[in-house]
């Protein structure tokens, strides 16, 4: 079944609210959209005709599993054209989003699967969300807010919490993308900064507010 740009946009939004733990409301839609309530209506009803969502009046919107599927997809494609405008073309990582927003309406998948394989099968996009594979299921990777992570233990950076064009490019001035490896040297009790290092740097300290929007993984010796 072949969803229009607005069909995978509502999809999109319903799969990021349900992801976040809060019901897709008609209002809540409309604001995150920019579009009336009225107009989530009548989406509302052709998606449930389509049996990619569920909607009562006064329960929301909720994605069936045909629905989630699409949101898979749709979510593969976005992260997959983020890695090649990063990684192929040389974006940086700040300015892919917008991109990767008209990118993953394509639905040919015949070059989403090129591309995967061109970029051999990355796992992660250049934020450290996870990609969902051709089958559209999703492995979580456990991720830790640098601000709680173990100190003295070898690190890696799995993800940022904030994709603010700002703090991407703050972290990307102190040389911190994921797969970055790093430790932690301390964490100050009393503002919760916390001091770094990285391979082969000397250390230095990030505020709580910073830390708290990375996200890293142990990794072993090897
Ligand atoms: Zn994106």
């Amino acid at each position: 079944m072949k969803l229009t740009v607005a069909e995978e946009n509502y999809i999109k939004a319903i799969y990021k609210l349900e992801s976040q733990h809060t019901k897709a409301t008609t209002n809540g839609l409309a604001a995150m959209l920019e579009t009336s309530p009225a107009a989530v209506t009548d989406m509302a009803n052709r998606l449930q005709k389509k049996k990619l969502i569920s909607y009562e009046k006064y329960y929301g919107l909720k994605l069936t599993p045909s629905g989630k599927k699409h949101a898979m997809h749709i979510i593969r494609r976005h992260r997959l054209w983020e890695c090649f405008l990063v990684e192929k073309l040389g974006f940086g990582w700040d300015e892919v989003h917008h991109l990767a927003e008209e990118l993953e309406h394509i639905r040919d998948e015949r070059l989403i699967e090129r591309l995967a394989h061109f970029l051999q099968y990355p796992s992660f996009d250049p934020h450290g969300d996870p990609i969902p594979d051709a089958a559209g299921t999703l492995k979580t990777a456990p991720h830790i807010p640098l601000s709680h992570a173990p100190v003295q233990q070898p690190l890696k950076v799995s993800g940022v919490a904030d994709q603010s064009a700002a703090l991407l490019r703050f972290l990307q001035q102190k040389g911190i993308a994921p797969g970055t490896r790093l430790r932690v040297l301390h964490i100050y009790e009393y503002d919760g900064s916390v001091e770094i290092k990285l391979l082969k740097q000397s250390s230095f300290t990030l505020s709580q507010q910073v830390a708290n929007n990375i996200y890293v993984q142990t990794y072993g010796k090897n």
